[in-house]
């Protein structure tokens, strides 16, 4: 039986509609909640990124301020942006779209956020509530992950769950997230031996990779949950066909548009997996409805108020 598809964009759509209800109220009581985007310089997608969470800022009714300093800004000019952020009581949320530019030290602008209004939760103070399982703001993608399944209805406690990648911003958060919910939780990497023999154990197998189609029918137990985190571009005809031949609506899009996106996990695995995200429309929607998440929750807790129970995370 093929794989149940767990319908991202749907889900996103919930929470975003969530959201947008528990904002209104806010700034009916005079707090509307304010996220403050810093963009530099122009690169291509941060411009694309930023235009979307603008956007999705619009939709729920969160007030937001688009930052812009130049390509040529320095490392201090950044920190007295950052200063100047923190300071503002009407902006709840500050977001530092990356790359930034190699003159400029990331991780020290980074750091220099308010651990209270970072959103993005990649502040180590962020991270140490996580592990520690205090309230904090958690990273957007591996917070979108557990609204998945938990929104799915997939059991978590006392499952074996194994997630392929080990980065701050996916594989270590998801890890803590369902260590935190009670799966017995293993990270591969690189290095691990025997991938396929070790992804099979898994009953939830979350794959963060960066490698199209990585993940085989081999690595997948039948009837495993599989959360496709990865984003791969195909742009070569080959590489297409090896994916995803004899799938008319990919052949229209990729004919049209040169290119198709692809996760981690290759198509065949949904005739194994028991549930599956699909590329695009799995937990790439997700990611900025938890932002929209966080900049209320961050609003929520800087104001004193109680987080909502629509989120476990
Ligand atoms: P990353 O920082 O490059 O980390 C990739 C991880 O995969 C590393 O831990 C690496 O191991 C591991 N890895 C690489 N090759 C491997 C192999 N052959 N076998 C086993 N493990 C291997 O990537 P990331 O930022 O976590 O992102 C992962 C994917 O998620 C990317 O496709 C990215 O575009 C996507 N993503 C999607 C969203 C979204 O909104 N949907 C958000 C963020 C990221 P080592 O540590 O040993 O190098």
């Amino acid at each position: 039986m093929p794989a149940i598809i767990l319908d991202g964009t749907r889900i996103a759509q919930d929470i975003r509609s969530e959201v947008a209800l528990e904002v209104k109220s806010m700034a009916a009581a005079g707090a509307r909640p304010g996220l403050a985007v810093v963009l530099v310089g122009h690169n291509p997608a941060s411009e694309i990124y930023v235009r979307g969470k603008v956007k999705a800022c619009e939709e729920v009714g969160i007030y937001s301020e688009k930052l812009t300093p130049d390509e040529s800004v320095t490392t201090a000019e950044m920190l007295a942006l950052i200063e100047g952020l923190n300071r503002r009581d009407e902006i709840d949320g500050i977001l530092v779209q990356l790359p930034l530019p190699a003159q400029v030290d990331a991780k020290k602008v980074l750091l220099a956020l308010n651990p209270a209004k970072d959103v993005d939760g990649f502040h180590p103070v962020n991270v140490g509530f996580l592990s520690t399982q205090r309230p904090g703001l958690v990273p957007c993608t591996p917070a979108g992950v557990m609204e998945i399944l938990m929104r799915s209805h997939i059991p978590i406690a006392g499952r074996e769950a194994v997630v392929v990648g080990r980065s701050d911003i996916v594989g270590k958060p998801v890890a803590m997230l369902l260590t935190n919910a009670n799966a017995t939780v293993t990270i591969c990497h690189s290095k691990t031996h025997d991938l396929a023999g070790v992804c099979r154990r898994a009953d939830i197998l979350v794959a963060a990779i960066g490698r199209a189609g990585m993940i085989r029918r081999d690595f997948v137990k039948p009837g495993a949950t599989v959360i496709d985190v990865g984003m791969n571009t195909v742009t070569d005809p080959a590489e297409f066909q090896r994916f995803f031949a004899g799938n008319a609506k990919r052949e229209e899009t990729f004919r049209k548009r040169g290119s198709t996106l692809i996760g981690d996990v290759h198509p065949e695995v949904a005739e194994v997996a028991g549930a599956l995200t699909p590329v695009p429309g799995g937990v790439g929607p997700l990611t900025i409805a938890m932002l929209m998440f966080n900049a209320l929750k961050a609003a929520k807790m800087r104001r004193g108020g109680r987080v909502a129970e629509m989120s476990r995370t």
